[in-house]
Order: C-alpha cells, then sequence, then structure tokens
C-alpha cells in the first residue's frame, strides 16, 4: 500500500520538482505566501525565496529518493554502533583488495573526495591511515 501524500510543487518559474513535504518546506512555503500576501508577486526577495525552495526541494527529493533505494534494497535504518569495527574489520581483504586496484580508486568518488579534502588540509591518505592505525581497536560513539 502507498503512502498518500500531497506533493509539494516547486514554485519557481522553469521547474517542474515535486516532493513529500517537511517541516522545513513547510515554513519556506509559509514565509512566501506571507511575503505575497504583504507585497504581491513582485515582492523584494521573493525570487530569492523561491530559488531556496527550489534547491530545498531537489535536496530532499534526493533525500527522499535515496531512503527509498535504501529500503527497498534491505538497508538497515539503524547504525548499531557496537557492530561498526567487527563489520570493517571483517571486511578488511575485501578492503585491501580495493585499495589496491589503482583503476578502481581512480573511479572512486569516495576516494577522490577523501583525498581533495586531506589535500586542502595540507594532508595526504598515507598521513591520514598513518594517524588512524590502532583507533579501530578501540571503537567510540558519535554524539
Ligand atoms: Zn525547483
Amino acid at each position: 500500500m502507498q503512502k498518500k501524500t500531497t506533493l509539494l510543487q516547486c514554485p519557481s518559474v522553469y521547474c517542474d520538482d515535486r516532493v513529500d513535504p517537511t517541516s522545513t518546506l513547510h515554513a519556506l512555503f509559509k514565509r512566501r505566501e506571507q511575503l505575497i500576501a504583504k507585497d504581491g508577486s513582485k515582492a523584494k526577495g521573493l525570487s530569492f525565496l523561491e530559488l531556496e525552495i527550489c534547491e530545498m526541494i531537489k535536496t530532499t527529493k534526493r533525500q527522499q529518493d535515496i531512503i527509498f533505494y535504501g529500503r527497498r534494497q534491505g538497508w538497515p535504518t539503524e547504525i548499531k554502533w557496537q557492530d561498526i569495527v567487527p563489520r570493517i574489520l571483517a571486511m578488511q581483504s575485501d578492503l585491501t583488495s580495493m585499495i589496491a586496484n589503482d583503476d578502481l580508486m581512480t573511479k572512486s568518488l569516495v576516494w577522490k573526495t577523501l583525498n581533495s579534502k586531506l589535500t586542502q588540509a595540507g594532508s595526504s591518505i598515507k598521513a591520514f591511515s598513518k594517524s588512524r592505525i590502532g583507533q579501530l581497536q578501540t571503537p567510540q560513539r558519535p554524539g
């Protein structure tokens, strides 16, 4: 059975995006309504607000698509933090094979992003790896 919701339509002139509403989007649409009620469709800041709503709809839609995809794949919806370290360590041989595959690594967005961020921070993959050795043995919960 599919959930029935009223999709929000993007207010931008050249955009047909629709999305399941969120509280943030409702707040932005309410602000837009107030702006139009006060100063009309040519209200100062209205175009910028509509661009902000457009971006928020695109971001929200991507998040909702990823959640939908993950649920269909049977991915967990909660993280069992105590299981992270043993799960990663169990993948050690697969991860080592991946890291040793230059062709795969040069195509990896995650690897490229990590490398770029480390370079921006004045570090390197090698230095980062050395700094993390041994830390997998002492897991800490976030927050
Ligand atoms: Zn849009």
